[in-house]
């Protein structure tokens, strides 16, 4: 069994991918190997930023690795928030504050389409190789739903006819950005193993 460590500090993104992966791999989070420092998060791009969570952790401890990095692209903001998403309304991080503002710029807005890209960056014997998952969708008019985390109550995935946070995790791993790189990474990993 191979193992992996999830470079990511967020139990939300654990727990979906964990869900995701059969008994080939194990995944173990920074928090089961006892890794307590912040992985810096600096790049001007969702794609830098992944690379960046894995080459610290590589650096650190030499562990073959992954990361993910996730924006929310609004198309009437030019891509807003984007790699900015987890500080949209300021240092906090607070989901709450980031939809209060994102829903108060998109009030007089009616082309409300928008997308979430994830970008997996893994770090393999050394080697990089990067896995990117899109889901397109739109952003509503108000919150709907309690589950997910994030921007998912205000987010309707294109073709549906609830937002994340109203799906349980398997119906959403199965549409989103985050399910669709991350099955991406799992089948270069089955095809490494063979
Ligand atoms: P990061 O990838 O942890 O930096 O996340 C960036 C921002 O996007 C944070 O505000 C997250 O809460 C949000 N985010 C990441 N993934 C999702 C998702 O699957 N649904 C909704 N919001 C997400």
């Amino acid at each position: 069994m191979k193992r992996l460590v999830f470079a990511t500090g967020n139990p939300n993104k654990v727990k979906e991918v964990s869900e995701m992966l059969d008994d080939s791999f194990e995944v173990v989070s920074l928090k089961d190997i006892g890794f307590k420092d912040e992985l810096p998060e600096t790049q001007a791009t969702i794609q830098g930023n992944a690379l960046q969570k894995a080459r610290t952790l590589h650096q650190a401890l030499g562990v073959d690795c992954f990361s993910e990095d996730t924006g929310l692209e609004v198309d009437a903001l030019n891509g807003e928030p984007g790699v900015n998403s987890a500080r949209y309304a300021g240092p906090s991080k607070s989901s709450e504050d980031n939809i209060d503002l994102l829903l108060e710029k998109l009030k007089d807005e009616r082309n409300r389409t928008a997308r979430f890209r994830t970008v997996v960056a893994l770090i393999l014997d050394g080697q990089e190789h990067l896995f990117e998952g899109i889901a397109e969708g739109e952003i509503l008019l108000e919150r709907q739903g309690e589950g997910g985390f994030g921007y998912d109550p205000v987010f309707l995935p294109k073709g549906a006819s609830k937002t994340f946070a109203q799906m349980d995790s398997e119906e959403k791993n199965a549409i989103s950005h985050r399910g669709k790189a991350i099955r991406k990474l799992i089948s270069f990993l089955k095809n490494q193993i063979g």
